[in-house]
């Protein structure tokens, strides 16, 4: 199942088409289930995102019964906004990439580096960024959403644990990141805008190898980043049983999962996003997210 946030409404998607997830058109849904089920109905499904990853193997099933011809809304992708609007925790892990540990000067990390991005910089797939004063700079990454609420669950379970996979942009102002000792990651990847993610969400099952998938970034149209997720030291399944080793992780959360090398910090000179750019990100199997900038305020 694909499934996004159009025009405000929560939609499941196939090609270009979208079919609605709200009001009277799910009235009766989960009321008349097969004779032997033993979930009562919970009445119509809501078309609330938030609501509906609380909710995610119900929606599941209402969406493997949809015919054909629901799907009567053509997708317009500048019309998709995040498909987790306002996520309660958003993890982000740093150096989980043997190249980029590499490239940035670090030995492969033996426990995930975790900080967060905070929620409010969460924002949807085709944006235009103000680009703070700084140096900001470019972080492509597969995110994993929670679709139910996880508490110490093994790794070999941590899967049934994930909505689903989308793609995310850990844009980051490197002054801000790395001054101080020690420095504090949060802060600089959390100005507005600074945590785009989209375009849709993509149920595990719908990809061949969900721990194996190609990941590129594109500044202005030439690759910087590229990589398949399966050269991640701590994989997602990993990642959610040490976290939720720690603490509950909840329905709608995101883990963004780190980024491959090609940063431009890293880049000999260094190079950094101005407001002549356009960034691409991309991941095999779900799609791509696209970001301009703006110059910062002069009189800031
Ligand atoms: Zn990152």
């Amino acid at each position: 199942m694909r499934f996004g946030v159009l025009d405000g409404r929560a939609v499941v998607i196939k090609g270009d088409r979208a079919a609605a997830v709200s009001g009277d058109r799910t009235a009766g849904i989960g009321g008349d289930r097969a004779a032997g089920s033993a979930r009562p109905s919970q009445g119509p499904l809501s078309g609330d995102p938030a609501v509906l990853l609380a909710d995610w193997p119900r929606l599941r099933d209402w969406a493997a019964g949809l015919p054909d011809e629901a799907y009567d809304i053509p997708v317009d992708p500048a019309a998709l906004g995040a498909p987790v609007p306002h996520p309660r925790q958003v993890f982000a892990v740093a150096l989980n990439y043997p190249p980029h540990a590499a490239e940035a000067g670090y030995t492969p990390p033996e426990e995930p580096l975790v900080f967060t991005k905070f929620p409010t910089c969460i924002t949807g797939p085709e944006t235009t960024v103000a680009l703070p004063p700084g140096k900001v700079d470019w972080e492509v990454e597969l995110v994993a959403v929670i679709g139910r609420e996880t508490y110490r669950v093994s790794e070999d379970r941590a899967w049934q644990s994930v909505a689903g996979l989308t793609v995310g942009q850990d844009l980051s102002e490197r002054v801000s990141q790395l001054r101080g000792k020690p420095a504090q990651f949060s802060l600089g990847k959390s100005f507005p805008g600074f945590g785009p993610i989209g375009p849709v969400l993509v149920t595990p099952d719908e990809f061949d190898d969900p721990d194996d998938l190609e990941i590129t970034g594109l500044l202005n149209g030439e690759v910087v980043q590229h990589d398949r997720t399966g050269s991640m030291i701590f994989p997602v399944p990993e990642l959610i049983a040490r976290l939720s080793a720690v603490l509950p992780l909840l329905p709608g959360d995101l883990v963004f999962t780190g980024t491959p090398a090609g940063v431009g910090n890293r880049m000999n000179p260094p190079r950094y996003l101005t407001a002549a750019d356009e960034l691409v990100s991309r991941v095999e199997g779900i799609g791509e997210i696209r970001q301009r900038f703006t110059a910062p305020d002069d009189d800031r």
